[in-house]
């Protein structure tokens, strides 16, 4: 099958992008690699598509006062090699790591990753366990948005039209561990673990158990008492769906697997 027909622009600034991002049927494109697949599929027909690609100001990484500023354009492989991502927020970097192969990795986006919200994919649970916040602009100025509320729900965002995910800031400090059970490295997580840990929180984010990332409190609060007691209280927290290859009771006894092996991970150091 082949995309129905669409009018394609490349502005050369965010202002130019806003203007044409008004326009009906407008769509951002950023490292196209789930966008032009799902044009091919026909299961998106926009008839403008928005390609962001010349905005070099949005692949910028940079160090903040408390956090790491990330640009929306900074690709998969960018951030997996990033000298600051790996020193200040390494599960970043351990997150881009396993994304897709390196053909995907050089092209895909850290901003189109987090703005397609997939349920499966890797930096929205990272964005949610790291508390995370995403800038937003629009022709209206800018807003911040912190990562657990602006994923709804199954690939839908807080995202308004008309409006672009220009950065990610991320609080540096703490210590997280990443884990996931893919069928081969590079596919798609079967159940994935983002697990952050501050003096006063600790942040279990679980992806590819439910329509988005979610973050298993009950678990958490029994991380103290016991690894078996947290695991025991993840029930309470995940219910996931069957995918089209686990049933929803594998996906939860995989996901107390990735949980055992993060926190004793932890109680090792
Ligand atoms: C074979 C294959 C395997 C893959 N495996 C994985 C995987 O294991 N894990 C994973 O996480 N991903 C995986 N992906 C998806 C890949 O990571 C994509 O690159 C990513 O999800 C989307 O990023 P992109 O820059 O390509 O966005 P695009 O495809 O260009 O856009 C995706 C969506 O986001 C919107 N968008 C993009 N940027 C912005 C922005 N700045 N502001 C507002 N809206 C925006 C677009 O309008 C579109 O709706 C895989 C893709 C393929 C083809």
């Amino acid at each position: 099958m082949k995309a129905a027909a669409f009018a394609y622009a490349r502005p050369r600034s965010p202002e130019e992008a806003f203007d044409l991002l008004e326009r009906p049927g407008a769509k951002v494109l950023a490292g196209g690699q789930s966008l032009i697949p799902s044009l091919n599929m026909r299961l998106s027909t926009p008839d403008l598509l928005v390609d962001i690609g010349a905005l070099k100001m949005l692949r910028e990484i940079r160090r903040e006062a408390s956090a790491l500023r990330v640009g929306a354009l900074a690709t998969h492989a960018q951030v997996e090699r990033s000298a600051d991502v790996r020193k200040h927020v390494p599960m970043l970097a351990e997150a881009a790591r396993q994304i897709a192969h390196p053909a995907i990795r050089n092209r895909g986006t850290l901003g189109g990753s987090l703005a397609l919200a997939d349920p499966a994919a890797e930096y929205p649970a990272c964005a949610v366990a790291l508390d995370a916040s995403l800038v937003i602009r629009g022709k209206g100025g800018e807003r911040r948005v912190k990562a657990g509320s602006f994923f709804k729900g199954l690939f839908e965002t807080d995202l308004r039209p008309g409006e672009m995910l220009v950065a990610v800031e991320v609080p540096t400090g703490g210590e997280s561990v990443f884990l996931e059970l893919a069928r081969r490295h590079g596919d798609y997580a079967s159940v994935g673990l983002a697990a952050h840990r501050s003096a006063a929180d600790l942040r279990l984010s679980f992806f590819a158990v439910g329509a988005r990332p979610i973050l298993a409190k009950h678990a958490a609060a029994a991380a103290g008492t016991s690894i078996a007691a947290a695991q025991d209280a993840l029930a309470r927290d995940l219910d996931p769906p069957a995918d089209l290859y686990h049933s929803g009771a594998t996906k939860l006894h995989l996901a107390r697997v990735l949980l055992g092996r993060a926190l004793a991970q932890w109680n090792t150091k």
